[in-house]
């Protein structure tokens, strides 16, 4: 008998002595602050739930009652049969939210970036793309066959050098990049990127995915915080993370837009989101542009989260954001840290390769609005105790 799969044994005994075997847990309640985690109850600083919007009562009754006037499933794609009426008003409200001429509402963040890319540049074509984005920007590159050049993380001079150099051996340029990066917390300088894209006409695209909700006024967005609106080309979201649904939105100038709708294969070969998950975000924008409170608040509990997290003592690199990465190095040493603040009631995932690069293994901790005082207070006493433990800190 060929023992043509023992290579995959391999590989997975190989990953768990590197301390790079994910141990995926269960979830047993629905996202909040606590939550019960493989049976057992703890304090959750995992979910990307910045607002706490994922178990909202307003949310639910509205994905309730679509299922009541809608039923559960489009069953087509959006191009055929699926595009229905709170599709479009769902595109038109988030449109007018980050202040852009359209928005095409597609099935996940991820989604969107296979989607929306390879519409835009192709085989004779290049992208200029940061080093850290992410896997689902770095994916819809390859799929659109361009030519791939990476310039340094948020590294402006480094991003004009390469986009000098090669501009000219190709019909087109797009540059993309992360809005908020999303293992470190901090911000691609996107108002010095477009001045150079300007300079030597390449189309810019942005991947607001932890920006949308978190920055800008009231939760709009990077282009919002930056002032850059009507200037982005593209403009990735999701609807995953701060709006506390799924779904994924291309959005930017109407032309662009227009085009990926009759390009984008994600929405003329996968069906359309649920009626649920559509009125679910229909809501969430709803309460944004009502009242900025919970943007407030998550903004509040960062701030005291990272200020006391830095006191203690962790190194929490550069963000500027809820994302608070408490930086380890060694991967083996990331996960014996989780599983201590796991064994102490405290949910919060070590990160390693290859979501961050080797070397570079942490502790991301993300801070909701959902949080408590308390929360927190309970969360900086374990994180504490358990960096002294470990020796992380004094
Ligand atoms: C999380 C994330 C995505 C994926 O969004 P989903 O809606 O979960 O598919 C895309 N881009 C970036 C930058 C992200 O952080």
């Amino acid at each position: 008998m060929s023992n043509k799969l023992q290579w995959i044994s391999d590989e997975l005994d190989a990953l768990e002595q590197q301390g790079l075997r994910n141990p995926i847990r269960t979830i047993g309640s629905a996202c909040g602050a606590w939550m019960i985690v493989d049976g057992k109850r703890v304090l959750n600083f995992c979910a990307n739930n910045y607002l706490g919007l994922a178990n909202d009562p307003r949310l639910k009754a509205a994905a309730q009652h679509a299922i009541d006037a809608w039923g559960v499933g489009p069953a087509a794609v959006r191009s055929i049969a699926g595009t229905l009426e709170l599709h479009r008003e769902f595109e038109r409200r988030i449109a007018a939210f980050k202040g852009v001429e359209d928005a095409l509402y597609v099935q996940s963040g991820f989604c969107a970036n296979q989607a929306a890319i390879p519409p835009i540049v192709g085989k004779d074509d290049v992208i200029f793309t940061d080093r850290l984005n992410h896997a689902s920007i770095i994916d819809g590159c390859r799929l659109s066959s361009a030519k791939i050049l990476i310039y340094e993380h948020c590294d402006v001079a480094d991003a004009e050098r390469v986009i000098q150099e090669n501009s000219g051996s190709y019909r087109r340029a797009l540059l993309v990049t992360d809005g908020v990066f999303s293992m470190d917390g901090d911000l691609a300088p996107l108002d010095k990127l477009y001045a150079v894209c300007e300079r030597h006409g390449v189309i810019t695209m942005v991947d607001d995915a932890h920006g949308e909700g978190v920055v800008g006024r009231g939760g709009r967005g990077i282009v919002d915080h930056f002032g850059l609106h009507g200037k982005f080309d593209l403009e990735i979201g999701t609807l995953s993370k701060a709006f506390g649904v799924v779904g994924g939105v291309i959005a930017g100038k109407k032309i662009v837009v227009d085009w990926i709708r009759q390009r984008a294969r994600p929405f003329l070969f996968s069906s359309a989101v649920t009626p649920a998950d559509t009125a679910a975000c229909l809501a969430a924008v709803n309460l944004l542009e009502q009242s900025t409170e919970l943007v407030d608040q998550l903004w509040e509990n960062t701030r005291y989260f990272k200020a006391e997290i830095g006191r203690i003592g962790f190194n929490i690199g550069a963000s500027v954001t809820p994302i608070t990465p408490l930086m380890l190095g060694d991967a083996t040493r990331a996960q014996q840290f989780s599983r201590a603040l796991f064994d102490n009631g405290v949910f919060a995932m070590a990160i390693g390769f290859p979501t961050v690069a080797k070397g570079k293994a942490r502790i991301r901790v993300m801070i909701s609005a959902a949080h408590t005082r308390a929360d927190l207070d309970r969360g900086l006493e374990i994180f504490a105790q358990v960096g002294r433990e470990l020796c992380v800190i004094k």
